[in-house]
């Protein structure tokens, strides 16, 4: 049997990472693989999950199976996080899923389960595991227009004439803040462009969240969702707590799926809880509990809070620095959309020749696409970064 398997395409990103472990070089720099590094290159346990697994560790008396959808007060919580009071939580059903990609993987599973006709438009570029996943269980992709790679701003009248294309029942895939890999965002006109888009021709909307707090706060961040979650008919809703909880490794995430109809809301619970067992059961529960305790603890949550603000400024400052920095060096403004950019990543928006000459001359990684990682710089390698930007002729 085994003799039947052929090599999978390796995952881009996971590969640059493993060049990056092999390069010899001392002063090479990693802005490959999405992970938030602080200015000492560490990716922190945050003070609030660790005070939270200690409370866990002291006071868990079971690790018997939690249910299906995992714990319902993590689901609440993560419901009142992400949705405030847009949304009333009877129009909500949701489970605990492993991390962002199982919450995606789960939402395309119930695609094809209740419309096995849909294709899902996807933005061009999307983040790689969105077209993997959906490849892999042969659900049909579009791409829409995005990224202009000209103001490495967002095509919006491109976005929407391709978005016009799709059929009643097709899915949109938007991100709900922090694009990856731009970090090019609409601004809340062009949401609600979208939005009335959606109704107008009977699509379906999915909005994958995985970096709520790294851009413009937590709130603002969640803005965009609120607003779709609540005009329209029904969505999909894919949450990763790994980023702005900084539990990457204990895959942590939430998928919900919202209707306008309240009656539609057991089917849809059942049908997740349905879709749970089928992949793995329980969903695991340990980066589950430790967001549950501190999302409902007042102290917790804004110690959480404070940490991802102090986040949040230290990337929007490497963001300037680096901006201003190409600004003198080039003297001029066409690096400008670095500090305009939000999240994690930036495309810088240059060939993959030159992405190959910042590694191999400088020592510097980022993605083939020119997506580079804010976060993996600090004030020391922000100077060079630029130089190398300019020396290689972005
Ligand atoms: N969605 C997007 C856009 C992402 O960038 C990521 C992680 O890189 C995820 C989902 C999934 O995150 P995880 O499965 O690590 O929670």
């Amino acid at each position: 049997m085994f003799e039947n398997l052929r090599e999978q395409p390796a995952d881009k990103i996971l590969a640059l990472m493993q060049m990056y472990r092999d390069d010899p070089r001392t002063d090479k720099i990693d802005l490959g693989v999405g992970v938030y590094k602080n200015a000492e290159g560490i990716t922190p346990v945050m003070r609030a999950v660790k005070a939270a697994e200690q409370r866990i560790w002291e006071t868990q008396e079971t690790k018997a199976y939690t249910g299906l959808a995992g714990d319902p007060a993590y689901a609440d919580a993560m419901i009142g996080l992400i949705l405030g009071d847009s949304v009333a939580r009877g129009n909500v059903a949701a489970v605990a899923t492993p991390g962002g990609t199982g919450a995606c993987r789960q939402a395309f599973e119930l695609i094809r389960m209740a419309n096995p006709a849909a294709r899902v438009f996807v933005s061009d570029p999307t983040w790689p595991n969105h077209l993997s996943i959906l490849k892999y269980l042969g659900i049909e992709t579009v791409p829409y227009r995005y990224f202009d790679s000209e103001t490495r701003g967002v095509n919006f009248d491109g976005m929407i004439e391709d978005l016009k294309t799709a059929r009643a029942g097709d899915v949109v895939l938007l991100h709900g803040c922090c694009h990856n890999p731009t970090g090019a965002n609409l601004n809340s006109v062009e949401w609600q462009a979208v939005i009335d888009l959606i109704n107008e021709n009977g699509l379906v909307a999915m909005i994958d969240i995985a970096y709520q707090g790294f851009g413009d706060g937590l709130e603002e961040d969640a803005k965009a969702t609120r607003l779709v979650a609540a005009s329209v008919k029904e969505c999909m809703i894919a949450a990763s707590c790994s980023k702005n909880f900084g539990v990457y490794r204990e895959r942590t995430g939430l998928l919900m799926a919202i209707s306008a109809d309240a009656g539609q809301t057991g089917l849809n619970q059942q049908t997740l809880a349905f879709l749970n067992r089928q992949n793995y059961s329980f969903p695991p529960d340990h980066g589950a509990r430790v967001v549950t305790e501190i999302l409902t603890d007042d102290a917790l949550r804004a110690d959480w809070a404070a940490e991802l603000e102090n986040v949040r400024l230290s990337m929007l400052g490497l963001r300037q620095n680096l901006a201003d920095e190409l600004q003198r060096l080039t003297g001029s403004d066409r690096f400008a959309f670095i500090a305009q950019h939000r999240g994690m990543f930036s495309r810088i928006g240059t060939s993959p020749e030159l992405v190959e000459r910042l590694r191999t001359e400088h020592g510097i990684y980022m993605v083939g696409d020119s997506r580079m990682n804010i976060a993996g710089l600090n004030d020391v390698t922000v100077p060079i970064l630029a130089k190398a930007i300019v020396d290689v002729g972005v």
